[in-house]
């Protein structure tokens, strides 16, 4: 065999299957699959069957109208948390390491969350304020949800009809994703 290609990958992408490989660091297991924790380079043992993702971060400046790259870990009716982990360069997405929150005002219960995007979400963004953390916004044509699971089985969902649709319930969700939601345009 030759030297394996690098393969970058965001976290949530399946990478192989349990059948195959170990979880090895930076991977987990779920339902079967090996999925990435981290955004990085994807590493290969074949004696050790052994997968995991090589994350190393790079220091990077932020600045205000960038495009970031990161999944929602925290959804209440107050914020919106962010583990930023990528930030679009050029045509390309570098590896960072960042938190960044989203304002969602108001924060009256009875309104419930503003923004339609849940915890473990991934997400596009654009950074409106650069400070200890970084303030982004979904609000704009090219933002919002690169890819959700559904809140009942944790399937992906597809987009089916502009709707995003869960194979498994057979039902739909609601979020405010971007236009290549599914289709994913880097
Ligand atoms: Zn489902």
């Amino acid at each position: 065999m030759s030297a394996e290609e690098e393969i970058y990958v965001l976290p949530g992408d399946s990478i192989g299957f349990a059948e195959e490989y170990v979880p090895g660091k930076n991977v987990a297991e779920i339902g079967g699959k090996l999925i990435a924790l981290v955004p990085g380079n994807v590493v290969k043992n074949d004696s050790r069957f052994l997968m995991s993702i090589d994350g190393t971060k790079k220091k990077l400046k932020f600045f205000n109208g960038d495009i970031v790259y990161g999944q929602i870990t925290k959804n209440d009716q107050r914020q919106i948390i962010i583990s930023v982990a990528g930030v679009q360069k050029g045509h390309e997405i570098a590896s960072c390491n960042a938190e960044g929150y989203i304002r969602t005002g108001g924060g009256r219960r009875e309104d419930g969350p503003p923004l339609s995007v849940r915890t473990g979400d991934l997400i596009r963004a654009k950074v409106i304020r650069v400070g200890q953390n970084l303030e982004l916004t979904i609000h704009g044509a090219n933002l919002g949800v690169l890819k959700t699971r559904c809140t009942r089985c944790r399937n992906v969902m597809v987009l089916v009809n502009s709707e995003l649709y869960c194979e498994n319930c057979q039902r739909t969700e609601n979020r405010k994703i971007a236009p290549d939601y599914g289709n994913l345009k880097i």
